[in-house]
Order: structure tokens, then sequence, then C-alpha cells
């Protein structure tokens, strides 16, 4: 847990916003919890694509 899941977590954060905060923050964070944020931005991402798409 960091500051960006924290955020995110709260939807006060988008992915976009996420994402950029992720680089501003990654020499920071274990590397390790970065590739865990990442996945779960592209999850999040994912998920609202399929939103988008649905009728
Ligand atoms: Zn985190």
């Amino acid at each position: 847990m960091c500051l960006i899941c924290i955020e995110f977590d709260r939807a006060a954060m988008s992915v976009k916003e996420a994402r950029r905060a992720l680089g501003e923050m990654s020499v920071k964070l274990d590397p390790e919890h970065v590739r865990e944020v990442r996945a779960k931005l592209a999850e999040a991402e994912a998920a609202a694509d399929d939103d988008a798409t649905d009728p």
C-alpha cells in the first residue's frame, strides 16, 4: 500500500493520474509494489473499457 493505492481506491485519482504519480514515485517505491500497482491500473482500465462498450 502506498499513497497511490489509497487515492486510487478512494477513486480520488483516475487511472491516468495514478499512472503519472506512479512514474514520479516509482523510484521511492518497492519495485515489486510498482508492478502490483501497474497491474491494478491495467485491470481498472480494462474494466472501464468494458463499461464503455456496454450498450
Ligand atoms: Zn500502493
